[in-house]
């Protein structure tokens, strides 16, 4: 029996196929919103001051990416409800999380989108 591709719906199928194996074997560049990106620059800022003071957040957010820039900088895990980071190259969007044991750590820089 030969397929017909012709037909829209069968190679609609086809396509569908394809499209399914190559997400099997291609790991996609994560691509976080800017939500999330906002809300993880939030909380390394919040964990690199060490306490729950919000007050001085923004400046505090603008240190860390000020001090990135010309010192390593710090990424953050982007999984949810994980507070990992470490220092990471200025470009990284897929570093280890120690703790998740996933690559998932995001560069600051990125999270504040300079780079
Ligand atoms: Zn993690």
């Amino acid at each position: 029996m030969t397929i017909d591709y012709s037909d829209p719906q069968i190679r609609k199928a086809a396509e569908w196929q394809v499209k399914k194996q190559l997400e099997k074997t291609r790991r996609p560049r994560m691509e976080l919103t800017r939500k999330v990106k906002a809300a993880k620059l939030k909380e390394l800022a919040l964990q690199e001051m060490g306490s729950g003071d919000e007050d001085n957040l923004s400046e505090t957010v603008y240190r860390l990416l000020e001090e990135a820039t010309y010192d390593e900088p710090l990424g953050i895990c982007s999984n949810e409800n994980c507070t990992y980071y470490t220092v990471v190259e200025p470009d990284q969007d897929k570093g280890w999380c120690e703790h998740c044991e996933t690559k998932t750590v995001v560069s600051c820089l990125i999270l504040g989108n300079i780079v």
